[in-house]
């Protein structure tokens, strides 16, 4: 199949400026992006074709160099089509990268086909389920985080202790060879030692030359009281290593709030149904209601409250992350009707309807 134009691909002109090159790369990697797109070949299909196309637009050399000898004249780039950017968080803003890109080029934020300077480990994604107590005051809590660490034997080199890496004899070191290919010359990446400039001649047992082995970490997360479902929390350099010294990663973690038996969250306000007998909504009085931190707290029931009528304890709710205050807790009322009555109760009943006038309604089985 031919290869589609690289700026009808992105739906621009062949004038488009970066931003706008940019912000139709941002809508179709978001809208194919193979986290969104399980199983579904067509999508990755166009995500690749996308980022491809962008690859070469966002860069002004290889971009003139496109627009000159078309698809011919960018083949030999370095990296190229690999999805090695320097940088992508101008592009996607506060987006989780890690997740974007992991199930689609793998491990591809330690390439080992990226230059030194930018190589950098995962980020890493923990799903933190807590209940709603939590999210309402706030904790800490420790999760185990497996990832890749600098090997301790090797001290991340990759090469076993007796034996230094040698210089790469292709590159003479440098990690780019220079390649004349029609007309102009171009640098790659040294195809021998993936730009590191040297070779590991007797790789470390213990990483098998990797420089990384995996271990189990215990993290302690300070979980802000106010944080709900969706809510990331970004640890830097809590994510994978990188060999060679490289940047670590950064660690996400996303709070999944538990629903709650008796609370139900709106926004910062606590939703709660609560029962009040039959004669304190008649009469009025004073109920205990329970609240998010575990407090008791006394609320007024004036005479005459209806079923389903709502109160309000001001500031017994969420507060907001971030922020000064907290919401509401909202009160419904559910009059608790008795059912299972003595004769004296029923005696009253009755009297009390009678008394009312509503004694023709009353069954005559009492
Ligand atoms: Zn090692
Ligand atoms: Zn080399």
């Amino acid at each position: 199949m031919a290869k589609r134009d690289y700026y009808e691909v992105l739906g621009v002109s062949k004038t488009a400026g970066e931003q706008e090159i940019k912000q139709a790369y941002r809508k179709l990697a978001l809208k194919y992006h193979p986290d969104k797109n399980k199983n579904n070949p067509e999508s990755e299909e166009k995500f690749k074709e996308a980022t491809e196309a962008y690859e070469v637009l966002r860069d002004p050399k290889k971009r003139a160099s496109y627009d000159k000898y078309g698809h011919d004249g960018v083949q030999g780039f370095e990296n190229f089509g690999r999805g090695a950017y320097t940088d992508f968080s101008d592009i996607f803003g506060d987006l989780d990268l890690g997740d974007i890109f992991e199930g689609f080029f793998g491990s591809s934020f330690g390439n080992k086909s990226r230059s030194k300077r930018a190589r950098r480990g995962a980020d890493l994604q923990y799903d933190l389920s807590i209940t709603l107590e939590e999210a309402a005051t706030g904790s800490e809590v420790h999760i185990d985080i497996p990832r890749s660490e600098t090997c301790e034997t090797c001290g991340g080199t990759g090469s076993s202790s007796k034996t230094k890496p040698a210089v790469c004899p292709v590159c003479n070191g440098m990690g780019q060879v220079r390649q004349t290919q029609g007309f102009f010359s171009i640098t790659q990446t040294c195809p021998k030692c993936r730009g590191e400039g040297k070779i590991i001649t007797s790789p470390c047992k213990v990483c098998n030359g990797s420089g990384l082995t995996r271990k189990k970490r215990t993290i302690t997360v300070k979980i802000p009281a106010g944080v709900e479902s969706g809510s990331r929390l970004k640890i830097a350099g809590e994510g994978e290593q990188a060999p060679n010294d490289g940047l670590t990663g950064d660690l996400y973690v996303v709070i999944h709030v538990k629903k709650h038996d008796f609370f139900d969250r709106h926004g910062n306000d606590i939703l709660s149904l609560i029962d009040v007998p039959f004669p304190t909504v008649c009469l009025g009085g004073e109920i205990e209601v329970p609240t998010i931190t575990g407090a008791r707290v006394k609320m007024k029931i004036p005479p005459g409250t209806e079923n389903g009528q709502m109160f309000r304890l001001k500031g017994h709710g969420i507060p907001y992350l971030g922020s000064y205050g907290k919401g509401d807790q909202l009160v419904k009322v559910n009059i608790s009707v008795p059912k299972k009555l003595t004769s004296r109760q029923k005696e009253l009943l009755k009297e009390f309807a009678k008394i009312s006038g509503d004694e023709d309604s009353l069954s005559e089985f009492y």
